[in-house]
């Protein structure tokens, strides 16, 4: 499971350089001794996995992105404060807490990245991909953010600037991709099929019907 994210506070703000090189390892050691000791109770802890791999999913933060293009008082209200917009949906919880949404717009494209680890907002978009997690993507999406979108197929025209925000354990992003053109008389729930994972991460795009 992702780490819970005490680690940010480490005194020496490289917390990872201390650790074993292998997180599944790692994880797997600390699951053992913590069954052992009583703390955790395993049927319990794959429950959390499953819920979070299975029922909570992208299309949380679809049916968001969705509703924020046909409201423009619920757009409004999600870049004011995404955490109360999106908890009043019902999704809040783990890694959740405190939600900022950013709006893709005709000049400014945002992208995600935690840095650090892996923070990503759970509640929204469920568990994060693997390339996500990855050091290729930590390091780059800061240094060569443009290379990077290219390489996920996401080519901006010259004169838009790419903002990258780095999640923290206090802050998470959601991004609002454009709405395609020529969706005007679609309703929620086929404007949902066009947003991606990738879109409200800022790798992608909404789909283009
Ligand atoms: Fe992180």
């Amino acid at each position: 499971m992702p780490h819970d994210h005490a680690d940010h506070d480490s005194p020496n703000g490289h917390p990872h350089t201390l650790l074993p090189s292998d997180p599944a390892l790692r994880v797997k050691a600390l699951e053992t001794i913590l069954t052992q000791k009583g703390l955790i109770e395993p049927a319990a802890l794959d429950e959390i996995i499953e819920t979070y791999e299975t029922k909570i999913g992208p299309r949380n933060g679809a049916r968001v992105v969705a509703k924020a293009w046909l409201d423009p008082a619920f757009m409004a209200a999600l870049r004011a404060d995404a955490t109360a917009v999106v908890s009043e949906l019902g999704y809040y919880g783990r890694q959740g807490e405190h939600m900022i949404a950013v709006e893709n717009t005709d000049t400014v494209h945002n992208m995600v990245v935690c840095t650090l680890c892996s923070c990503y907002p759970w509640p929204l978009l469920g568990i994060p991909p693997t390339w996500y997690k990855s050091d290729a993507y930590r390091a780059r999406a800061v240094r060569e953010p443009r290379k990077v979108l290219a390489e996920f197929g996401v080519v901006l025209p010259d004169g838009m600037a790419v903002r990258v925000w780095d999640s923290t354990a206090e802050t998470r992003y959601l991004v609002i991709p454009q709405r395609p053109v020529g969706t005007e008389g679609l309703d929620e729930a086929a404007l949902m099929d066009l947003i991606t994972r990738d879109s409200m991460i800022g790798t992608g795009l909404a789909v283009t019907p």
